[in-house]
């Protein structure tokens, strides 16, 4: 049965520090994504807060939040069958060095902190992601 997702993705500051957005962008079209909307933004630390809420209580939350509001990003909404899981797939291991061959936080990404993407999780995140960056 077919299963249309879309789930949210961001370019993180190290990726876009290092002018990889046309790269990466070319990782999710190559893997049949298709980018229903982008932007390239720069956000406040206290929107970063918010974004990241989830991980209010675990020690890396704060310097994780300074880190997203940084430098520009690109956020985009991915649409693809299966796409949370399978951009999960694509961009590998939260640590780039424990990520398997050919994933893009393999590939790009320069540590734990600086791991180039970001994914929805699941459906009930992706909705709340994409409202977050692209509700009007
Ligand atoms: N992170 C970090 N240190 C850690 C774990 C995570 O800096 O020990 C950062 C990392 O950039 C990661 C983000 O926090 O992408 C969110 O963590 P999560 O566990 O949700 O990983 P992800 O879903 O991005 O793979
Ligand atoms: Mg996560």
């Amino acid at each position: 049965m077919s299963n249309l997702e879309q789930t949210l993705s961001i370019i993180k500051p190290d990726a876009v520090e290092r002018n990889l957005i046309e790269e990466i962008k070319n990782e999710f079209k190559k893997n049949n994504f298709v980018i229903l909307k982008e932007k390239k933004i720069k956000i406040e630390k206290h929107e970063a807060e918010k974004f990241y809420q989830v991980h209010q209580s675990k020690p890396f939350y704060n310097d994780l939040c300074s880190y997203l509001s940084s430098g520009p990003i690109v956020v985009m909404i991915l649409e693809r069958e299966n796409a949370i899981s399978e951009n999960r797939k694509l961009m590998g291991a939260t640590d780039p060095s424990k990520a398997e061959e050919g994933t893009i936080r393999k590939k790009y990404g320069v540590s734990i902190d600086k791991n180039s993407v970001h994914g929805s999780d699941s459906q009930e995140n992706a909705k709340i992601e994409i409202d977050f960056f692209f509700k009007d």
